[in-house]
């Protein structure tokens, strides 16, 4: 019997994706799913996306390896923050090292010819595959790009695969109509296309060229403070964030919170903090003014831990509006290796 020819395809749940899957299957392909996990994005769309196509979908967490490439992409960036050359480049990478591991017979994905000006050029595409190193099928612009081997070889017929280009969904919105397949809008999912969440990371990566995926993610939640260019202050807006902020914490961090009024928790991640400072901040007396120019402050010159930790006390009760013209009471913990609380009064 005619072994049965298996595809890795890389799915992230939007349209193009799942077509590309749809079309190998309609061929008899055995197709799989694999999705990637940064810290920009998910997978909910593709595990979506593979129960309404009925395949097996492999999750890859990549957060690391990810970040690393997002701080300095060979290719540069697009709009925002976004590395789109490399970042495909590195998903074909690695789906080709697990598709080669795990006996798959080649790889593919739903990029159109022309669609994104940046990504999905005809230069783009070649550069993509260079930088993965791997053979990748297209089945939706196969037919007016150059023959793979995937074809020459008659792991797929040619035949069968799309001739879409350019920048209208039509066609492919008669093909989603065709499968009766639903699909969520092309816009959202990754937040490196996000202008207001570039900024974040661009200021992060500046200031802590070292930072990780658990310091991106403080990035998320709240407004967000640089204290002398190397101290991040993050602030909860409400309760949703301020309870996010607290399980995210890690060790190390510096948590305020306010004892005696109901206001934002914060979030300190001191660069190379001394626990020691901690101990000169037990007995403080903080009187919340009633006006406060935020912009006086000079934040990018607080470097001093003491001050740093007096800065942020003065920050979180300033922005619980009750407390302003009050004397206010904090909480403040020190995740060590345990939380260690200290009442500052
Ligand atoms: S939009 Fe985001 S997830 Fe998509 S290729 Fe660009 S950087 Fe990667």
């Amino acid at each position: 019997m005619k072994k049965k020819v298996k595809a890795l395809v890389l799915l992230s749940g939007g349209l193009d994706s799942m077509l590309a899957a749809k079309i190998l299957m309609e061929q008899g392909i055995e197709v799989t799913g694999i999705s990637f996990i940064s810290s920009f994005f998910g997978a909910d769309k593709a595990e979506k996306a593979a129960t309404q196509l009925g395949i097996k979908l492999k999750k890859i967490d990549f957060k690391k390896e990810h970040l690393e490439m997002v701080k300095n992409p060979a290719s540069g960036y697009g709009k925002c923050l976004n590395p789109c050359i490399d970042c495909h480049a590195l998903m074909i990478k690695r789906a080709g090292e697990i598709a080669k591991k795990e006996g798959y017979d080649f790889i593919a994905t739903g990029e159109v010819l022309g669609q994104r000006p940046m990504s999905q050029n005809g230069g783009a595409l070649e550069r993509v595959k260079k930088l993965a190193g791997t053979e990748v099928l297209r089945p939706l612009s196969a037919l007016v790009l150059p023959e793979t081997e995937i074809e020459k070889k008659g792991l797929v017929d040619r035949k069968k695969l799309l001739d879409i280009s350019g920048r209208s969904r039509e066609r492919q919105m008669e093909l989603a109509k065709k499968y009766g397949l639903s699909y969520p809008s092309p816009a959202g999912g990754c937040l490196l296309t996000d202008p207001a969440f570039s900024q974040r990371a661009r200021e992060m990566i500046k200031n802590w060229p070292k930072c990780g995926p658990e310091d991106i993610e403080l990035l998320k939640y709240g407004r967000i403070f640089w204290l002398g260019g190397k101290t991040l202050m993050v602030m909860g807006r409400n309760k949703e964030e301020c309870q996010m902020l607290e399980k995210i914490a890690g060790k190390g961090d510096v948590i305020i919170e306010l004892e005696s009024e109901i206001g934002p928790l914060t979030v300190v991640r001191i660069f190379n903090f001394k626990f020691s400072i901690l101990k000169q901040f037990s007995i403080l007396k903080l009187q919340i003014p009633e006006e406060l120019d935020v912009n006086e402050l000079k934040l990018d010159e607080i470097t001093n831990e003491e001050k740093i930790l007096g800065t942020a006390a003065l920050l979180t009760g300033w922005y619980a509006t009750k407390a302003r013209g009050k004397k206010v009471v904090y909480r403040i913990t020190h995740n060590v290796q345990f939380k260690s609380v200290l009442i500052l009064c």
